[in-house]
């Protein structure tokens, strides 16, 4: 058979083989490869009625590239291209047609990877890999180098902020909280632009301001009183509606600007001064001058005054932080300076030696067992000193001991006594206030009370006794020769 023959019988059998898939076509629904772009396919399927000579070719916008031994060969293929696109991180979609259908044709027969390969190049013919300006996934504008798209995006962002100021008059400065982002992505060419033109046509766009005709021009508002893009209608909604009815507009706006500006989120930020207190510390200074337990300030502690300034951020008038930037230090704050005690208390034991139980400066205003004027009877001697001083005057323990007495008493009036070793024990009447209770263990010099004038008496003074074994004996024998303010 010679190859004209041959080639006259495949044409029948590929008549017959048209008929049939122009009846399985009607039934059959055309796949999408993209959610952006259509692609209808066309394949003449069935392998038993094909013969095995005859392949699938494969076209792009009905140029035949290749072709493909079946139709799981072709559906291979387009997956294939499509995870060439998603790895690739093709922004935009081919609006190339790509078909299939079996006829004969002198294309180079290829495996779905290589058929893939073909169609990837194919699509790709207009495509650059260049720095996709973003905000929250809303594709803005590309720019050929990534120090270009550095670029646009600062003046974005200046924009942003300079309209907000203009806005609020209170805001010191604005912090734009969700920002733009710069990724390397594959997308036509034509969408490629230089800074100067992608800004333009993002931002104010003066042309825009000064059309006449208040519908052609649109005037997107962020949240709040931003205004960021100022778009023409056809440019920014137009596109979205239906692409093909709008005729290609010079600036690529096929991204959601309603979405893209509420999507913009921002800070002001206000800087105000506040007069503050600067709070005084306590510095605690340990002393041998008290005992343990007691405590004395020695320097009052002073709250110090700053001016300080902070930076107030507002999110939709709602105070979100507030961060100190300088403190002016107007007054210091004074430290306060505690005493606390470190020395033990002396012994309560008796040291067997008395010391004046007053260190006031004091007189004796009446001696041991000498007569009152007047009383001259037997029983009726004086069984103490009498030591004078004024009213309120500290009393001190002659010598440590026990308090056996605290109380009122008669003619005695508030009276302490104290029990020492060896049957002494010392007596303080016509006290003004008891300090100490029964029981209580006190030291040689401890304060027990003050003088006073309860019980019977003439004016303020202690009527101090000394007893052994209930004896009262001449206190001057046991109390130093010198008064306390004499050595
Ligand atoms: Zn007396």
């Amino acid at each position: 058979m010679d190859f004209r023959a041959i080639l006259e019988k495949l044409n029948k059998k590929l008549n017959v083989a048209r008929s049939f898939v122009s009846k399985v076509m009607k039934k059959r629904h055309a796949r999408t490869i993209a959610a952006a772009s259509v692609i209808a396919i066309l394949f003449a399927s069935s392998a038993t009625i094909v013969s095995a000579s005859a392949s699938g070719v494969v076209y792009i916008d009905g140029e035949a590239v290749c072709k493909v031994e079946s139709q799981a060969e072709f559906d291979r293929a387009l997956a294939i291209l499509e995870k060439l696109h998603v790895e690739n991180g093709v922004s935009d979609r081919t609006d190339k047609k790509i078909t299939c259908s079996f006829t004969l044709s002198t294309v180079e027969k290829v495996s779905a990877s290589e058929c893939a390969d073909i169609l990837y190049k194919e699509c790709m013919r207009d495509y650059v890999r260049a720095y996709c300006i973003s905000m929250k996934g809303i594709e803005i504008g590309f720019c050929a180098t990534y120090s270009e798209a550095e670029q646009v995006v600062e003046h974005f962002r200046e924009h942003i902020i300079d309209s907000v100021l203009e806005n609020d008059s209170v805001a010191d400065f604005v912090e734009l909280t969700t920002d733009f982002s710069i990724d390397s992505k594959i997308c036509r060419s034509d969408r490629v632009k230089v800074p100067e033109t992608l800004c333009r046509t993002v931002l104010n766009i003066d042309d825009h301001d000064k059309t006449e005709d208040g519908e052609s021009s649109n005037r997107v508002t962020a949240s709040g009183a931003l205004d960021f893009l100022y778009v023409d209608k056809n440019f920014a909604f137009g596109m979205l509606k239906n692409e093909a009815e709008v005729e290609l507009p010079k600036f690529d706006f096929s991204f959601n600007l309603g979405q893209l500006n509420s999507s913009i989120e921002f800070k002001t930020c206000v800087i105000e001064t506040y007069s503050e207190i600067i709070p005084f510390e306590t510095i605690t200074v340990e002393t041998d001058e008290l005992y343990v337990g007691q405590s004395e300030i020695q320097v009052q502690g002073e709250n110090g005054i700053a001016d300080n300034e902070y930076e107030i951020a507002y999110i939709d008038g709602v105070e979100v932080s507030k961060t100190l930037i300088s403190s002016n230090v107007i007054s210091e704050p004074i430290a306060c300076v505690k005493l606390v005690g470190t020395k033990n208390y002396p012994s309560t034991a008796p040291t067997g030696s008395f010391m004046w139980p007053v260190l006031d400066r004091f007189v004796i205003t009446s001696g041991f067992g000498v007569n009152r004027e007047g009383l001259d009877d037997a029983g009726t001697y004086h069984k103490a000193i009498d030591i004078a001083a004024a009213r309120g005057t500290s009393l001190y323990a002659a010598d440590g001991g026990v308090v056996t007495f605290a109380s009122y008493s008669g003619t005695y009036g508030l009276i302490v006594k104290i029990t020492h070793e060896n049957g002494v024990e010392t007596r303080y009447a016509h006290m003004d206030r008891i300090d100490v209770k029964v029981g209580d263990r006190v030291y040689k010099g401890q304060m027990i009370g003050t003088m006073g004038i309860t019980g019977r008496v003439t004016g303020p003074h202690v009527h101090f006794e000394v007893r052994i074994n209930g004896n009262p004996v001449n206190p001057r024998n046991y109390l130093p020769s010198d008064k306390p303010w004499e050595n």
